[in-house]
């Protein structure tokens, strides 16, 4: 087995839970977030269990950056081809909750709203 055993991301690249998939290739995995928040939410995560944004070092800048570079042609599968917005929670701060790096890729067809409310 690869991977962190009891994480839920990594169980969802062995196939040991479901997700709908929308993307795969040797280095990452894009599915549907299972409680949208927007008309597209896609979560993005590399195939290697990386904890957080928060504990990423240098090793880590190719695969970060083909993550980012996939996130145009994701988004527009899913019908934002007029803009979205990427959201990296970390740590305890950012509120991340599952504890395996996500992109999420949120998009209309509306705008979004303000970032966070001030
Ligand atoms: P975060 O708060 O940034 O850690 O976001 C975790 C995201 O994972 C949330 O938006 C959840 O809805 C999503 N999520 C949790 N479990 C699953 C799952 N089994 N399949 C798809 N998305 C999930
Ligand atoms: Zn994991």
């Amino acid at each position: 087995m690869s991977g962190q055993d009891d994480c839920i991301f990594c169980k969802i690249i062995r196939g040991e839970i479901p997700a709908k998939k929308v993307f795969e290739d040797d280095d990452v995995l894009a599915f549907l977030d299972i409680k949208p928040i927007a008309p597209v939410h896609v979560l993005l995560i590399p195939k290697r269990h990386i904890a957080s944004l928060a504990q990423v070092n240098e090793t880590d800048a190719p695969l970060l950056g083909k993550m980012l570079t996939l996130v145009p042609m994701l988004a527009a599968a899913q019908g934002a081809d007029d803009g979205f917005r990427v959201i990296v929670n970390a740590g305890r701060v950012g509120q991340q909750e599952v504890p395996h790096l996500h992109i999420h890729i949120i998009g209309g067809p509306h705008p979004l709203g303000p970032m966070l409310a001030r």
